[in-house]
């Protein structure tokens, strides 16, 4: 048993047990040298096993295991975007989920806290775009640099890290901030640009 595929489906059961997933919604990748693990299609993450895991290359090419996770391309896509990043996280969780039904495209969702701010940086919203599409892999490879999480619009969040801890905790950040935004209506204060500066600088 990979130490990699143990890790990626604890994190898989995790986020069903937090509720971040429910059905079999939610996908979770992580970078190998020669493309990706990541999950089925159509599986509920909260029973997902090892062997059930499945692999792509950088040319999207499905390479061994089941079929792969139909937002591949959109995890390709960051992949290739972004050489920081080791594992992705893909969730339907309630509260962002729900503010990606309410915004616009175009308006930034503020930071609240310091752990946001330094972990997710910004939280673009994606317009809607059909799961699985590859319209929805390009406009995420388009916002892909300087962002460690977006919102898709009526559908839920994508969360980037350099572990799969690391993007376990940006999905949990992400949930976080738009609970704050829900609970407050959108009045709380947020963190100046400033503020968010020094965090940056200080927590480094
Ligand atoms: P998959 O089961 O194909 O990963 O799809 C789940 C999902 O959340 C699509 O956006
Ligand atoms: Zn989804």
């Amino acid at each position: 048993m990979e130490a990699s595929a143990k890790s990626l489906i604890a994190v898989c059961h995790e986020l069903y047990q937090r509720g971040f997933v429910s059905g079999s919604g939610g996908n979770v990748s992580l970078r190998t040298q020669d493309g990706f693990l990541i999950t089925p299609s159509g599986f509920s993450l909260g029973t997902l096993t090892e062997d059930q895991l499945a692999k792509v290359d950088f040319a999207g090419r499905p390479l061994v295991g089941s079929r792969p996770s139909r937002e591949s391309p959109m995890h390709l896509a960051i992949y290739r975007a972004r050489e920081d990043v080791q594992a992705i996280v893909h969730t339907h969780s309630p509260h962002a989920t729900a503010l990606a039904c309410l915004l616009e495209p175009g308006r930034p969702i503020p930071p609240y806290t310091p752990s946001y701010a330094y972990l997710v940086r910004q939280l673009p919203l994606i317009p809607y775009y059909c799961p699985g599409s590859q319209a929805l892999a390009d406009a995420i490879r388009e916002k892909a640099s300087g962002a460690n999480g977006f919102l898709l619009q009526n559908h839920g969040v994508v969360a980037l890290g350099a572990s799969l801890t690391e993007a376990l905790s940006v999905a949990e950040e992400i949930e976080d901030n738009c609970r704050i935004y829900l609970l407050t209506q959108g009045q709380a204060r947020s963190l100046a640009a400033e503020e968010v500066d020094e965090i940056w600088r200080l927590m480094k």
